[in-house]
């Protein structure tokens, strides 16, 4: 074969058409291939945006939730990496012969922490306490006289400032991680439960509760709403008012969440205490709360629950 000849060119030209072929052909095929893979990873994406989207369905039916958002991997997933804990096994459903009450103090420690403790440790009655941060330095030690006496303690929030920590995920997340360790530094204990300010769903985090609460579930744990409400978060309330509420809203449920506080303005609310306990101490059971307690979950028509 030498240039110019007949030959050469027909090698040429059949080579040329060859090659027209083959390469279309050769990358038809890895672009099929590869848009096969991309329709896949589409579904598989459309499948976690479901799950996404229903992480509160996940958790009243109990289905296993240890999937909720993989794909895609937010930023904020990677931050804090200790802020972690195991996931529970599932709920387990209470046994008891009698109905039974969680009593739940948010908001502190305060100025009333030691008399509300002082009343449940004479009634032997163990409660859960959902705590903020603070920082006077004669209530410090009241992180772990909670723990100590054997009550559940949750993380509420460092700050407790709507606007701050409901302003994204992240924020939420430095919030919450900056109590998560003071309360382990104090005490030793790593909280498995929370409570969020306002409640899982409120006017605050409307445009972030379904990824914040899916973050919180990713993480291992666990959140807590009530199903019964003392009405004390308001400004005017009495003790009486509030011995009320919490034992109509009791009535006759089988399991009770009871929302009250435990900051040191609700004195009120230490005053009912010991009535409220004397009123059901024959009838029901009072428990702390743990990871694995089914939680009372609002769901978004509940929205508007005051805290
Ligand atoms: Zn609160």
């Amino acid at each position: 074969m030498y240039w110019g000849s007949v030959r050469f060119f027909k090698h040429l030209i059949l080579s040329t058409v060859a090659l027209m072929i083959i390469v279309p052909t050769v990358l038809a095929i890895v672009f099929g291939v590869q848009n096969h893979r991309n329709k896949a990873l589409v579904q598989e994406y459309e499948n976690h945006l479901a799950t996404d989207v229903l992480p509160q369905m996940e958790y009243l039916t109990g289905v296993d939730y240890s999937e909720v958002i993989t794909v895609p991997t937010y930023s904020y997933q990677e931050d804090y990496p200790d802020l972690y804990v195991e996931k529970p096994d599932g709920f387990v459903a209470v046994e008891s012969e009698k109905p039974v009450v969680y009593l739940t103090f948010d908001d502190g420690p305060s100025a009333n922490t030691a008399t509300v403790l002082d009343i449940l440790k004479a009634n032997n009655i163990k409660a859960t306490f959902f705590v903020v941060n603070n920082d006077i330095e004669e209530h410090q030690h009241l992180y772990k006289r909670i723990v100590d006496e054997g009550h559940t303690l949750g993380i509420h929030t460092y700050t407790h400032q709507y606007n701050t920590i409901y302003s994204s995920v992240d924020a939420y997340l430095a919030d919450f991680n900056e109590l998560y360790e003071k309360v382990y530094s104090l005490t030793g204990v790593r909280p498995t439960i929370f409570r969020f300010p306002g409640g899982s769903i409120n006017t605050y985090n409307q445009h972030m509760y379904v990824e914040l609460i899916a973050e919180m579930l990713r993480r291992g744990f666990v959140y807590y709403d009530w199903n019964v409400s003392s009405g004390d978060a308001g400004v005017t309330y009495s003790s009486s008012a509030i011995e009320n509420a919490v034992l109509s809203g009791i009535g006759s449920k089988s399991k009770s969440i009871v929302l009250m506080h435990d900051s040191s303005t609700k004195q009120a609310t230490v005053g009912a205490l010991q009535n409220i306990i004397d009123a059901l101490k024959d009838t029901h059971e009072f428990r702390a709360l743990d990871n694995t307690v089914q939680p009372a979950v609002f769901t978004y028509k509940d929205n508007g629950v005051a805290q």
